[in-house]
């Protein structure tokens, strides 16, 4: 198939990468310059402009950073709807907010082109391998057609509703996410401040009721696990500034929809100051060190 790519950061990179590997002519197109020349060293077409991007291509894919740049790259004055062919499949792949997804795709319909929102969970790491879980919202069909593609850089490709729908699961997710990394580093630092091994605390912990994703697989506390950010002064990984995103569309939609989020606010306080005190760009794990006792 031919592709358009818009994105090609941490995670656009990969995916792009997976899908030349499965012999798909991907075209892509980042505003930074140094990416898209790693982009066409990975095989891909240079896209010249915005419209030279989608030029004949039977399916769009984006990944960029907000619902501004999702709703500018395809509804301002120089957005790409029309140049889009009118039987593409438009694929988003960014983390935006659910109202914003389902807009576009409203939008983006009237023009009688089909999109879905499909954000993503797995990380660079997922993106690499290739074994991103894709948490899709919108028609059907569409989800069907999106299929093999996304099968090319997924393994697990969820339908959570109509268009929006995977924007919230995604958040939901994500704000469970935080959730249960902060309690385990609050448990750890607990069990370290009275005198347990983290080590052990962890062996314990994952073969009793506490055990959950973040001491399963993403420990946080540094040494106990090899191979995860909290080993490596907690570079890498998902960033502080990320998880700030994410609790921010949940809070968002849970002002929306009045829904009580008390767990999902004290986290996003405490990823807020965390961030603040300059660990943006840390692993999300790296919320272990605001429970360390201050050095007198
Ligand atoms: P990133 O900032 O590394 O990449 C986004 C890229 O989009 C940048 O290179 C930027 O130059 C480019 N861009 C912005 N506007 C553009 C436009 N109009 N046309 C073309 N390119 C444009 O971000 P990322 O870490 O790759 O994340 C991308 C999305 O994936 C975000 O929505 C993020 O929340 C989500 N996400 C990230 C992770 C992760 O671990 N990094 C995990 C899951 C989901």
């Amino acid at each position: 198939m031919k592709i358009g790519f818009f994105g090609v950061g941490h995670m656009g990179a990969p995916m792009l990468k997976n899908l030349i590997k499965a012999g798909h002519q991907v075209r892509a197109f980042d505003l930074v310059p140094e990416l898209l020349a790693s982009a066409v060293a990975a095989g891909a077409e240079s896209g010249e402009s915005l419209a030279h991007t989608v030029q004949g291509a039977d399916v769009v894919i984006s990944m960029l950073p907000s619902a501004n740049a999702v709703r500018s790259l395809y509804l301002d004055e120089r957005g790409i709807l029309n140049a889009i062919l009118p039987d593409a499949l438009i694929i988003d792949c960014s983390t935006i907010d659910a109202a914003t997804a389902k807009d576009v795709a409203e939008i983006v319909a009237k023009s009688g082109r089909s999109m879905i929102d499909a954000p993503v969970s797995g990380g660079v790491g997922g993106a690499t391998a290739g074994t991103l879980t894709f948490i899709c919202g919108g028609e059907d069909q569409a989800i069907e057609r999106a299929r093999p593609i996304l099968e090319c850089m997924g393994k697990n490709i969820f339908h959570a509703g109509s268009n929006g729908a995977g924007q919230t699961a995604k958040i939901c997710n994500n704000m469970l996410l935080a959730i249960h990394m902060l309690g385990t580093c609050e448990a750890l630092q607990l069990g370290v401040d009275n005198g347990l091994d983290p080590k052990v605390l962890s062996d314990i912990m994952q073969a009793s009721s506490g055990r959950n994703w973040s001491l399963e697989l993403y420990n946080p506390w540094p040494g106990v696990m090899e191979n995860v950010p909290a080993s490596k002064d907690y570079e890498g990984g998902f960033a502080v500034n990320l998880m700030n995103k994410d609790l921010t569309l949940a809070m968002d939609a849970a002002l929306r929809s009045a829904s009580r989020t008390p767990m999902g606010s004290l986290a996003k306080s405490l990823y807020g100051v965390h961030g603040s005190q300059g660990n943006g760009s840390l692993d999300f794990s790296s919320i272990q060190t605001l429970f360390g006792k201050i050095e007198e």
